[in-house]
């Protein structure tokens, strides 16, 4: 499998799934989310409404609507409170089950965006290692994987540079 960091729109994305950081309602908000809705259209939102919520840590999958990806898989990053909630494990579940749910549907390629970094105030550079060590844990713990590329889509500088600084 390949790891690679991508500087983009994650809504653009033309591969098998796009993860979206979803709020637990699942009803949509700003950041990520507001972007996907909505290029994707009311389709991923009338889905989201059947699964009822999303439990933080944990991922659910729905249709991409209107998006060139394939399936957009909906994953609740913790907020940050301080380091001391359990924030670092429960963000590396979203990373965990986003892939696991990837791999159950058949899905070769899948695109994080920096999940909890934005309005749920994780701090950046403690985020990137926890993100990159799931993802390699993962492939280590799942040697038969048909998931093939992940791309880690930065949208802002600060995180472009952590993400390219510890993957190359
Ligand atoms: P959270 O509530 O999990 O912090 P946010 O959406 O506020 O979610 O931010 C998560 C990350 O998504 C941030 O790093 C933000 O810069 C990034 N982001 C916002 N819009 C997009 C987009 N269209 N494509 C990729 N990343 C995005």
């Amino acid at each position: 499998m390949n790891l690679k960091v991508q500087k983009s729109d994650i809504t653009q994305l033309q591969v098998d799934a796009i993860v979206n950081a979803a709020n637990s309602s699942l009803l949509g908000g700003g950041g990520v989310d507001g972007a996907i809705h909505r290029a994707g259209g009311p389709a991923i939102l009338a889905e989201c409404k059947e699964k009822g919520g999303c439990p933080t840590g944990e991922a659910v999958i729905t249709t991409a609507g209107n998006l060139p990806a394939k399936k957009v898989i909906h994953t609740v990053g913790p907020i940050w409170k301080g380091g001391h909630q359990n924030e670092k494990e429960l963000l590396a579940e979203c990373y965990k089950n986003s892939l696991e749910l990837a791999e159950n549907h058949q899905l070769k390629s899948i695109a994080f965006p920096n999940i909890s970094t934005g309005v749920y105030g994780f701090p950046k550079s403690l985020a990137a290692p926890i993100a990159i060590d799931t993802v390699n844990d993962y492939f280590n713990e799942n040697p038969q994987s048909i998931i093939e590329d992940v791309y880690f889509i930065c949208f802002d500088d600060e995180n472009y540079k952590l993400y390219s600084d510890l993957l190359n």
